[in-house]
């Protein structure tokens, strides 16, 4: 789910209108310059302490300390009035809803009497500024269970602090760096723009506001520290990575990418991929990107236009070759693999969209799951999306397939991160 690297000049007056009345509409939410916006208004409320057994406890300070890129350390001092302490253990998420859980177990400090846990950092694992949704699980040795109520931290890049600045509205937590504002809030603009067409096609909102980071050119090095990798590789660079684990996307802002295309084109793009890792864990392919594209609000072409001429060349273009998202052709995937749920939407309607990830989300083959929710075969189907992208030949499905012209090498070439990192 990574991002690749645009060289093509865009077209997007018309977008840069509709743009313009949204920004009157909807003042920008504040800037600041710290992370508290990650405090506090997530859409899952937190969960309550329970008690389980007959013991009293007590439950003294609890401590949180979480600086990126040094990982997290969690304390808290506790006694059971029934035993001792014999297990206790910090279970937290960076994305409340969505299932991924991460724990530790704790030891005692004699010194301090307190029960210690500690995450250490690896490279890559998670980038500043998620948020960590955390509670203790305290268990005597009768059995006598604590768990006490979640509470929200943030893992912050304090180091940078004075450089990073955040905005967020109900839809989005951003943090960007030697960047203008404009990036943040063109940002939650863009995410307001797109909040109802997401809850149409997924049937709900995320359950989590996701964290957009992003990173200007001057910020290279900390941008591959939270990737945890060297941003180029192979010929390409990564321009970012998006992870349904911690609930966000981070993304590298080469020069040429303005606020409004970052924003409006590839955030919506990536936030769609957290949205599919609410259904499903599919392999990337041109399923996966077309159907995020489709999402896009910045598309750097009219890809119906576009895709008719590519299904006019020679190339083998059909749903059982697949598209590309790899090398010269990397835009097969993206761009004609969004014009398919154009297709499907126009003339099925949103709700057809929801319908097909519900039965993906069921383990439903994707083009089966296209099947059922239109009554039609995918070939059938294919021949129809065809017809509307202005084409009427029969995809050359049937065709003995020639291995296609492929130079690795040839520039631009996208690097792709492996999936759902
Ligand atoms: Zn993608």
């Amino acid at each position: 789910m990574a991002r690749e690297f645009l060289t093509q000049p865009k077209c997007r007056i018309g977008v840069m209108l509709l743009v313009a009345a949204l920004l009157i509409a909807s003042l920008p939410a504040t800037v600041r310059a710290d992370g508290d916006e990650a405090l506090g208004s997530e859409p899952q409320p937190r969960q309550p302490a329970v008690i389980e057994g007959a013991a009293n406890w007590l439950i003294g300070e609890m401590n949180f300390q979480g600086e990126f890129p040094d990982g997290m350390t969690f304390e808290i001092k506790a006694a059971s009035d029934a035993g001792a302490i014999v297990n206790a253990r910090v279970v937290w998420t960076h994305a409340p809803g969505n299932n991924t859980r991460r724990s530790r177990g704790a030891s005692l400090n004699e010194e301090t009497g307190r029960w210690v846990a500690e995450w250490p950092h690896n490279r890559g694992d998670v980038p500043p500024w998620v948020l960590v949704r955390y509670r203790w699980e305290l268990t005597d040795e009768y059995g006598n269970r604590y768990i006490s109520a979640e509470q929200d931290e943030v893992y912050a890049d304090a180091s940078n602090a004075s450089r990073w600045r955040s905005a967020a509205s109900d839809e989005v937590v951003v943090y960007w760096i030697d960047l203008p504002d404009e990036f943040g809030e063109e940002t939650i603009a863009a995410m307001a723009a797109q909040r109802d067409f997401y809850h149409q096609a997924w049937g709900g909102l995320l359950p989590y506001r996701p964290r957009v980071i992003l990173y200007g050119n001057a910020a290279r090095a900390e941008y591959e520290e939270a990737l945890g990798r060297q941003a180029a590789a192979g010929g390409g660079i990564t321009t970012g990575t998006t992870d349904d684990d911690w609930g966000g996307t981070i993304q590298y802002a080469l020069f040429g990418d303005t606020a409004h295309d970052l924003a409006y084109g590839t955030v919506l793009h990536e936030i769609a991929h957290l949205y599919q890792g609410e259904f499903a864990q599919l392999p990337v392919g041109w399923f996966i990107e077309g159907n995020a594209e489709f999402f896009s609000l910045a598309r750097s072409t009219d890809y119906r236009a576009w895709g008719r001429q590519r299904l006019l060349s020679d190339d083998p273009l059909s749903f059982a070759h697949g598209f590309s998202i790899r090398g010269r052709t990397f835009r097969d995937g993206y761009q004609l693999g969004a014009t398919v749920f154009d297709y499907l939407v126009e003339t099925y309607g949103l709700d057809a969209h929801r319908q097909v990830w519900e039965l993906i989300g069921r383990n439903v083959p994707s083009l089966e799951a296209i099947e059922r929710v239109t009554g039609l075969t995918i070939d059938q189907f294919e021949m129809d999306w065809r017809r509307w992208m202005g084409v009427d030949g029969l995809p050359p499905t049937l065709m003995p397939s020639p291995t296609p012209v492929f130079d690795p090498f040839s520039f631009p070439t996208p690097t792709y991160a492996a999936p759902g990192g």
